[in-house]
């Protein structure tokens, strides 16, 4: 039992919660998963999960997510990232916070990377 993350998306798969749209019941262990499973979020297969981090870590991301707005500080772009909406653009599923983005993730109006954004608030 536990809970494995979408190295992708971050999306969280809950053996305790299974993943029912896909027809996978509550108490499936991931690796009980069949091989074809994929995330049912960004549809990366079952190689690209990773155990999730202590609990301790995972209980803060689930109550405690910094969901802070951030802006685009390029020039006069101005672009607003909303956690709670993500960004359809760039398949940021919705409700994911700013620093769960990935890396290479860019602003969806100038091109501009992660570091050039500041916290709004
Ligand atoms: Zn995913
Ligand atoms: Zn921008």
């Amino acid at each position: 039992m536990g809970k494995r993350i979408c190295s992708v998306c971050g999306y969280e798969y809950d053996s305790a919660i299974g993943d029912p749209e896909n027809g996978i019941a509550p108490g499936t262990p991931f690796e009980d998963l069949p091989e074809d499973w994929t995330c049912p979020v960004c549809g990366a297969s079952k190689e690209e999960f990773e155990a999730a981090p202590a609990a301790q870590a995972a209980e803060a991301t689930s109550s405690e997510k910094d969901m802070s707005m951030y802006q685009c500080q390029t020039g006069n772009c101005g672009y607003i990232y909303r956690p709670e909406k993500g960004d359809r653009k760039g398949k940021i599923p919705a409700g994911t916070p700013f620093d769960d983005l990935p890396d290479d993730w860019r602003c969806p109006v100038c091109g501009a990377s992660k570091k050039m954004f500041q916290k709004l608030g």
